[in-house]
C-alpha cells in the first residue's frame, strides 16, 4: 500500500514494465494519477467538477524528468528546468486561484513572464490536488501525520479532520517546537497558553483551519489543541483568545498551508521515484511564503 500512487489501485496502472530505459508520456503520467484519459481530464477541468490536471503543455510529450512541489513557483520551475525535467507535479495553482481563473491577470507583468519561463522551459505542470485530498485516504494528511509520526496514534479520522492521541501529555511550546522541527519550518504561530497541557490533537491540513470545520473538534472536551494549516485570523484565533479568558485549556497552531501539504508532495515524489525507474524525480521546496521581520 505504501508504494500506492493515487488511484493506481483501482486501474492496475498502464505502466506496470518498470525498466530503466522505458519512456514514459505526459499523458502516461496523467492516467496513473487520475485514472482517466487526457480527453476527460480536460472536460472534467471545463465543467468545474475537479481542478486537477495538465495546466500547461501537451499529452503527447515525452517525459525527461519529474519534480513535485505544494506550488509551481517561478523558482521552483528554474529549479526543475535545471534538473533536466519537463514535468512539475504541483497541489496549488498556477496563477494564484483555486479554479484557474485568469480573466484579471491576462495584462498583468508577473503572469506573462511566468509564462514566458514555462514556453521557454518547455514546462508540463500538472496540478494534484483532489486526487491526492480523496476522501477514502487523504494522502496530504497521510503525509503530514507520517512525518510527525503519529500514524501509530490515529484515534479518528474523517474526510476532513484527523485526531491524535499522544500517549503523554506534552506543554503546548515543547508540542510546538517539535512540530517546528520535525517540519523543518522556519517559524510556526501558536494561540493559547504555552503551558498547557496537550494529549488530544485534532489535526486540519491545507485551506481547512476554519470555524466551519475548526470549531466543532476544539470546542470538544477531548480536543485540547487544533493543529491547522491556514485559516482567517478572525475565526479560530478568536475562539481560543475568548476561550483562554475563561480560564479553559484551548489552543491553536498555525503551521502555514504550504508547511501542512508539503510533507505530501514529498511523499509522493519517494513513490514516483520508486515507480518510475527511468525517470528522475525529486521534490523541490519553496522559500517560506512569508518572513518574519
Ligand atoms: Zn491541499
Amino acid at each position: 500500500m505504501e508504494t500506492e500512487l493515487p488511484h493506481q489501485a483501482e486501474h492496475g496502472g498502464n505502466s506496470q514494465t518498470n525498466s530503466s530505459d522505458r519512456t514514459y508520456t505526459v499523458e502516461q503520467i496523467l492516467y496513473d494519477l487520475f485514472d482517466v484519459d487526457a480527453a476527460t481530464l480536460i472536460e472534467r477541468r471545463h465543467q468545474g467538477t475537479t481542478v486537477d490536471g495538465l495546466e500547461t503543455g501537451h499529452v503527447d510529450m515525452i517525459v525527461t524528468g519529474m519534480v513535485t512541489s505544494f506550488s509551481a513557483s517561478q523558482r521552483v520551475i528554474q529549479h526543475a528546468a535545471q534538473l533536466g525535467a519537463n514535468v512539475i507535479i504541483a497541489h496549488e495553482g498556477l496563477f494564484y486561484s483555486h479554479q484557474d481563473q485568469r480573466d484579471q491577470l491576462l495584462d498583468d507583468p508577473v503572469y506573462k513572464q511566468k509564462l514566458q519561463l514555462i514556453e521557454q522551459t518547455n514546462m508540463h505542470i500538472i496540478r494534484l490536488h483532489d486526487a491526492i485530498h480523496r476522501e477514502e485516504r487523504d494522502e496530504v494528511m497521510e503525509g503530514l501525520l507520517r512525518r510527525l509520526e503519529w500514524c501509530n496514534q490515529v484515534v479518528e479520522e474523517t474526510s476532513t479532520h484527523t485526531i491524535v492521541e499522544l500517549p503523554q501529555a506534552i506543554q503546548l511550546d515543547h508540542l510546538a517546537a517539535e512540530i517546528k522541527q520535525q517540519l523543518s519550518a522556519t517559524y510556526i504561530r501558536l494561540s493559547g497558553q504555552v503551558e498547557q497541557q496537550c494529549q488530544r490533537i485534532g489535526v486540519l491540513v491545507g485551506y481547512r483551519g476554519s470555524a466551519a470545520l475548526g470549531l466543532p473538534l476544539l470546542s470538544r472536551e477531548d480536543v485540547d489543541v487544533l493543529i491547522v494549516g491556514e485559516g482567517p485570523e478572525w475565526e479560530l484565533p478568536e475562539y481560543v483568545r475568548d476561550a483562554v479568558e475563561q480560564g479553559r485549556a484551548k489552543a491553536l497552531i498555525m503551521i502555514g498551508h504550504a508547511e501542512s501539504e508539503l510533507p505530501g508532495m514529498q511523499w509522493l515524489a519517494e513513490r514516483l521515484a520508486s515507480r518510475y525507474n527511468s525517470i528522475n524525480v525529486s521534490y523541490v521546496a519553496n522559500e517560506p511564503v512569508f518572513r518574519l521581520v
